[in-house]
């Protein structure tokens, strides 16, 4: 994991972030996620760790860490989501944000 040097990015994006008390994935920005270019994230159940594409902007890196964040609580709390359930849900928020500028996720 390469983290994004020289940027202030590391200050904000928590390098953990909680689920429950006892369970925590760690957030890894990678320059070169994947040769895909539609990989904005990538999520990893067994060892708890979430990727994600570190030259988006913030906005886009807050937003792809909330769709990877659902398909976290999809695992931690035995949701099964589908890609098309996280997708609808991280769909709405972003329109729930974008309707009420004030609120936000970090
Ligand atoms: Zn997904």
């Amino acid at each position: 994991m390469t983290k994004a040097r020289g940027s202030s990015r590391w200050n904000k994006l928590p390098g953990r972030i909680r689920v429950t008390p006892r369970v925590s994935y760690r957030v890894g920005l990678v320059p070169d996620l994947s040769s895909e270019p539609k990989i904005m994230g990538e999520f990893y159940d067994t060892v708890r760790l979430i990727l994600l594409r570190g030259t988006l902007p913030d906005r886009e890196l807050r937003l792809y860490l909330f769709h990877e964040l659902l398909h976290a609580v999809s695992d931690v709390y035995d949701l099964g989501l589908t890609e098309k359930q996280v997708a609808g849900i991280e769909r709405a928020f972003r329109r729930i944000l974008r309707l009420n500028p004030g609120l936000r996720l970090f």
